[in-house]
């Protein structure tokens, strides 16, 4: 099998040729097709993420050691499964849900996968879909997305999911109430797409890129907004009615600031990027306010059946979707650090 991996930490990916695995146990073994390149991934490739206060959270301290494949966002074929993989959809396409935990646990066996405390996540601590094969722990982590254009299925496995979880624990709240979106790269386009598929009305961006603004609007945002503006605070209080919601795609001091300070009183601000970085909050002010300060990460196996489930009905629009080839992947990484990809590249094995 062929692979893109991360030989080491912080240099561009290289192409690796090791023996295909054969499936063990309950194992099951994907021909990758697609796999969506994520911004996450150039974090990894770097190995580390900034925790803030100087402080990092390196990926060789938790167990991650090179060679790395990367890819969290697989769809394939299934070929074939191990002696307890019981019956497979031999030769269809699935969908792979890649926040796999230990499947032992307690948060494992309730379904909530990406909360397990030893997480054996695709594409992170286990071998990703930057590869042209695949192995799955088990066939309950395949799902079925026909009816899904299949080079946009992959990315509602982290993209999709993600953002879904995240307006979700905005809800409930009146389609009408405002939801500013903080960010509007990949993920933001999604946040849009998403809420606007789950019955959403009224969503604000947030995007320093004014070349994004038009994708933004095209995807149904209402309002965008250039959070550097010295009245970006003012502008986003203005608001009729307030801002109910902050989804924070971004996860940096700046926009996790503007996005607290611009909830009015029992807002709601749902940090989801990993920039990185710190703020001081004020307690009393919190209080007195009484507003949520939450963070998401991926989800569910459940939310991504919800997820599919909702791409089927036709209401999930789909975000700008480009497609390159498995020895791109490193390059479309750099892009995206640069900040210079518009909506999403799905890699092409
Ligand atoms: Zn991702
Ligand atoms: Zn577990």
């Amino acid at each position: 099998m062929i692979s893109q991996d991360v030989v080491e930490w912080g240099k561009p990916l290289q192409q690796a040729l090791r023996e295909t695995p054969t499936p063990q146990g309950t194992q099951v073994l994907v021909k990758v097709k697609y796999c969506g390149v994520c911004h996450s991934d150039v974090h990894i490739r770097d190995g580390y993420f900034d925790l803030g206060g100087g402080r990092k959270f390196q990926m060789s301290e938790r167990g991650m050691k090179p060679p790395v494949t990367m890819g969290h966002e697989p769809y394939g074929t299934v070929i074939s499964g191990g002696p307890q993989a019981g019956e497979l959809p031999i030769g269809e396409d699935r969908l792979v849900y890649p926040w796999t935990g230990c499947g032992q646990c307690d948060r494992c066996l309730d379904g909530v996968d990406n909360w397990c405390p030893t997480p054996r996540f695709i594409g992170i601590q286990a071998s990703g879909g930057y590869a042209d094969h695949l192995l799955v722990p088990h066939a309950r982590y395949l799902l079925d997305a026909t009816g899904i254009e299949p080079s946009f299925a992959p990315i509602l496995a982290c993209s999709g999911l993600t953002t879904y979880s995240a307006a979700r624990k905005l809800m409930p709240c009146k389609p009408q109430d405002w939801i500013v979106i903080m960010g509007a790269g990949g993920l933001g386009l999604m946040a849009v797409a998403m809420l606007k598929a789950m019955g959403h009305e009224r969503i604000a961006v947030c995007e320093i890129d004014e070349s994004k603004w038009a994708a933004a609007r095209e995807m149904g945002a209402l309002e965008t907004f250039n959070p550097s503006q010295d009245n970006a605070l003012s502008q986003l209080q203005a608001l009729p009615g307030g801002v109910w919601g902050v989804m924070d795609l971004v996860g940096a001091q700046s926009t996790a600031t503007l996005g607290i300070a611009a909830l009015r009183k029992g807002g709601r601000y749902v940090v989801v990027g990993l920039f990185g970085g710190e703020i001081p909050v004020s307690l009393v002010t919190m209080a007195q306010r009484a507003i949520s300060i939450q963070g998401s990460y991926v989800g569910s196996l459940q939310e991504l059946r919800e997820v599919v489930a909702l791409a089927q009905t036709g209401k999930l629009k789909s975000i700008p979707i480009a497609t390159c080839g498995m020895d791109q992947i490193s390059e479309v990484l750099d892009r995206l650090k640069a900040g210079t990809v518009l909506g999403r590249v799905v890699a092409q094995m």
